[in-house]
């Protein structure tokens, strides 16, 4: 089922997701909606925040990114990232490299608002997957950026957080019409 994608106001957004512990149906269930929702936005990435659920469950999927590659390793070993999309997330914690890159980001709970975010350019990935099953890779390139942007969703950090101060003032109109019309 698809839902309605959370904007930019409202106060779930900065809400840290609790710790998923069933794994469930209802967990099952609420991962296809975010799946359907991400794709019918045509979006790369999908927090549960951004549905309005509060937990560390996202979704992500840069199979369709032609333009900016991704690169995925599992167990030390490259792999095509296109074949181990989507990704589903729970509980993730993420190893930071030492390697920092600046690239574009958008938002879906932030419609017309692009930004440029310094992020790791690599980075180590330890999650569940659907059945609670321990789900390890490393990321570079857009998988890597897609992963820190969703994973910052979890525990409430949004991107606008991590944009320079002069890019933020920049974008001050169209983030308080975007709470306004939020409220
Ligand atoms: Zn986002």
């Amino acid at each position: 089922m698809i839902r309605d994608i959370i904007i930019y106001g409202d106060p779930v957004l900065r809400t840290k997701g609790k710790s998923v512990e069933k794994f469930d149906d209802e967990l099952r269930a609420l991962a296809t909606d975010m799946l359907e929702t991400m794709y019918e936005a045509n979006g790369i990435g999908l927090a549960a925040q951004q549905i309005g659920e509060a937990i560390q469950l996202t979704v992500i999927d840069i199979s369709e990114a032609e333009s900016r590659p991704s690169q995925m390793w599992i167990n030390g070993v490259e792999v095509d990232p296109k074949e181990h999309m989507p990704v589903v997330l729970i509980n993730p914690e993420i190893g930071f490299g030492d390697e920092v890159e600046i690239g574009s980001e958008g938002c879906l709970s932030f419609p017309d608002i692009t930004g440029e975010i310094s992020r790791s350019a690599s980075i180590r990935v330890k999650s569940r997957d659907l059945d609670g099953k321990p789900v390890e890779f490393e990321a570079a390139g857009l998988l890597s950026r897609a992963v820190q942007h969703e994973t910052d969703h979890l525990n409430g950090i949004l991107f606008i957080d991590r944009m320079s101060s002069a890019a933020k003032s920049a974008l001050a109109g169209k983030l308080k019409r975007l709470v306004t019309e939020t409220g």
